[in-house]
This record gives structure tokens, C-alpha cells and sequence, in this order.
């Protein structure tokens, strides 16, 4: 399967155009935002030592992650946004920004006593 955003946003809305309530409002869908949020912590925690409480499966990370890019594309598409654009605008930006940021799978690794700051003459 190959989906595009541009596929996904117009899925997203032929869903949501089909009921008279259409999206919900700003604020309504931030809050969908914050709890889908909190959903994937949920997750997270349960992957990492958290037990479930009692009746509380471990969830799902991979559903709640979907939830979280459903309610992201219902904001776009509400005000009109344009997803791949602003991914290609963030993407250029961390490419530039974080060129040199972390150590690279390819480059040696630098002895300790440079990476200290000593040896350097
Ligand atoms: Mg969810």
C-alpha cells in the first residue's frame, strides 16, 4: 500500500463531509489531540514497566499513533492546511538545522579523551 498525504487527507474528508456536524471545532479537536496524546503515553508506559490496571489492556501503540494522525489531518484539512507541504517544510528545516547534530552511522567515533576536549593540539 502506498498512501499519500494527500491520499489520507482526502480520505480523512470524504469521511468527515459525510455528517452535517463536519469537524469539530478548534478547540474540541485540540482537546482530541491532547488525549490521543496521552492515549500513546499510556502505551508507552505499559511497554516500559507500567502494569495495567485491572480490566486495562496494554494498548495498542501502533492504533493510537493512527488516532493521532487522523486528528492532525482533520486540523489541516479544517483550516485548509497542507500536510505534505508543511512535512517538506519541517523536514528541510531539521535537515539543515541538525545536518551535524548527532554522530553519523559512517564516521569513526571519536576517542574519548577527544570528545573530553583534551587532545586537541
Ligand atoms: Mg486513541
Amino acid at each position: 500500500m502506498s498512501l499519500t498525504f494527500q491520499d489520507a487527507s482526502a480520505r480523512v474528508d470524504a469521511f468527515i463531509s459525510q455528517f452535517k456536524e463536519g469537524y469539530f471545532p478548534p478547540l474540541l479537536m485540540l482537546a482530541r489531540l491532547t488525549e490521543e496524546t496521552g492515549e500513546i503515553a499510556r502505551v508507552i508506559a505499559h511497554q516500559n514497566g507500567k502494569t495495567p490496571k485491572a480490566g486495562e489492556d496494554a494498548g495498542d501503540l501502533e492504533m493510537e499513533l493512527a488516532d493521532l494522525l487522523f486528528v492532525t489531518i482533520c486540523m489541516a484539512n479544517e483550516r485548509g492546511l497542507d500536510l505534505e507541504r508543511g512535512f517538506e517544510r519541517m523536514m528541510a528545516k531539521i535537515e539543515r538545522r541538525d545536518a551535524t547534530r548527532w554522530t553519523k552511522k559512517d564516521e569513526p567515533q571519536e576517542p574519548a579523551d577527544r570528545a573530553a576536549g583534551e587532545g586537541a593540539l
